[in-house]
Formats: structure tokens, sequence, C-alpha cells
């Protein structure tokens, strides 16, 4: 007789909690941050799928650093839709181990709580998304459209070794349906239904270093960066101003943040001044106009004794 695919999730706890002890340690940290990629946790966790009796498709791509980023695509049902969960096996650092109460990399249960590097994000919806996928074939349900769970890569650090490549590769149909259980709030009530378009950019001004006492032989690039960006502070804001109420905030952001070092010295005017602007923009625009916006302001007269780069990365 066919289970309610809901009851059986509840007979998988010790599984589930089993599944977890075993992955927390198996780091899934950015070649980026310095680890070591998502490769023996997609080992794992392809083990595992395929021992539950399910075929599973790993799809993996060189990053800049050649370190190869698997990400695995299940597909269970014979229809024509395909509804995805889409989850993230791939995690952030540990940050300052001295302000862990716990090993990060060791699974620690407290009552219904559970505690771990990446156990929440996005730990509980790689489980939550096998387990139901376990569930649904166990129950024998019938089910309307396909389940298709895509375990992806690269998703902290811009995701273009993990989703983005997935959909280079035609894996998604355009009528198919997606689910992207990652981040929210404890009741689990907080749903996004879109998201902004994410740019980083970098700007490096180069002026000429001289010595402080005479700064009419050189050009202070870092004074030339305060113009820059107060500039385009000004006119990003002007020019993609519009809002809209399914994003929060309504509006496009634009905000300086990192600022590297620039001279060690109090009494050198400095020939190189880096800085970076974290762009979130509505997707009614398009990033490549905000780069040549920037690109634009950085060709104006008042910075032709200066040379300005400004890269997306
Ligand atoms: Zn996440």
């Amino acid at each position: 007789m066919q289970e309610n695919a809901f009851d059986m999730i509840d007979g998988y706890k010790d599984q589930i909690l089993k599944t977890a002890r075993d992955m927390i340690p198996i780091k899934a940290i950015s070649p980026e941050s310095g680890g070591e990629g998502e490769s023996k946790r997609a080992d794992y966790l392809s083990g595992m799928l395929a021992a539950m009796g399910f075929k599973v498709d790993r799809y993996e791509y060189k990053d800049g650093k050649g370190v190869a980023r698997p990400s695995l695509v299940t597909v269970f049902g014979n229809r024509e839709r395909t509804l995805w969960i889409v989850s993230h096996i791939d995690t952030v650092s540990e940050g300052d181990m001295g302000l862990w109460a716990h090993n990060p990399f060791e699974l620690h249960v407290e009552g219904d709580k559970l505690y771990g590097r990446g156990i929440n994000d996005d730990g509980q919806d790689v489980l939550s998304g096998i387990y139901a996928l376990k569930a649904l074939k166990e129950s024998g349900a019938v089910l309307r459209y396909n389940y298709g769970l895509a375990l992806v890569a690269d998703e902290e650090l811009g995701s273009r070794y993990g989703i983005e490549k997935l959909i280079e590769e035609g894996i998604f149909k355009e009528n198919d349906m997606f689910v992207v259980p990652d981040g929210g709030n404890e009741e689990g009530s907080e749903i996004e239904i879109a998201e902004k378009g994410i740019l980083w950019v970098k700007v490096s001004v180069h002026g000429k270093q001289v010595h402080a006492s005479t700064p009419r032989l050189g050009v202070n690039a870092y004074r030339k960066a305060i113009a820059f960006i107060s500039e385009a502070d000004k006119a990003l804001h002007e020019k993609y101003g519009a809002s809209d109420p399914i994003f929060s905030p309504h509006t496009s952001t634009f905000e300086m943040t990192k600022h590297e070092k620039n001279t060690d010295s109090v009494n050198i005017i400095p020939g190189l001044d880096v800085s970076y602007i974290d762009c979130r923009v509505l997707p009614r625009y398009s990033l490549d106009s905000v780069l040549d916006d920037l690109r634009a302001i950085a060709a104006l007269p008042e910075f032709s004794d200066v040379k300005i780069d400004i890269e997306a990365f």
C-alpha cells in the first residue's frame, strides 16, 4: 500500500542525523578561500544517492585555480516537466575558531538543533532534498512532475562553476519549476521570489607616487580615487534609481566597501589606490551598463592625469 511520503520522512530521523554527522567533517570550502573544493563531499553524497538506487550525473568543471568543482544531478520520474530543488554543497570557511563553542567540523546536537559549519547554509537543504527524494521513491507516490535534485558547487562565491554551468549544459527546460532552499528565517515563512543581480567592481587608480612635501611632482591617486568614487556614487544612484517593492531594499544598492592599503607612510603620496564597489542591481538593468557607466566616468577630462582601471570580478 502506498504510504504518505511526509510520514516516511519522520522515520528517517536517525539516517538524516548520521548523514549530517558524516557530511560536516568533509569540508567543501572554495579554493578561492583556501579550501579544497567540493570533490570529497560530492563523492560522499553521490555514493549515498547511488546506494539509495538513484542514477546520479556528475558535472564538474575546473575553476581558475585548476580545481575540479563538481555538481550532482538526479531526476526522479518520467514526466515532461520537472520540479527542481537546487541546493549548494559548498560552505564558507569557519572564520575565527576561537569564536566557536564546539568544533565546527563535528556535528553538535542540542535538543532539536544541529550545530556545525554549513549545517544551516546549505546543509539542511541538501539533506532535506535527498531525503524527500528517498521518501517519494519509497512511498511509491505518483508524481505529476519529475522531482529533480541539483546539488551544486560554488554558490558562495558566485556560482560560476556550479549552477551557471548547469544552465549552460541545458539541463533545465523552459517550463521547469525551481525551489532554491537557502537562508530564510526560523519559522521557514520567508520566501524570496526574486533576487537582484550582483556586481563586484575593483577600481584601481594609477597616479604618481612622490614625497608628500612635493605634491606637484606627482599625482595623488588617493585624491583622484575619492573624486572618482564620489562621482560614481552620485551617478549610479541617479541613473539606476528605480524602485520595485518585491525587492528588499526596494532599490538597487551601490556601496563602497573594501579599500586596499595604499602607502606605508604618512609622508608618501600614494601612486596607486585600489578600492571596491558592491553593486546589487534590479534585474531591469544590465550589469554591463553599470560597468560601461563607470568606465565613462573614468574617461572624463578631470581624470586625464591618472589611469583608472575598472574590473568586474
Ligand atoms: Zn547558501
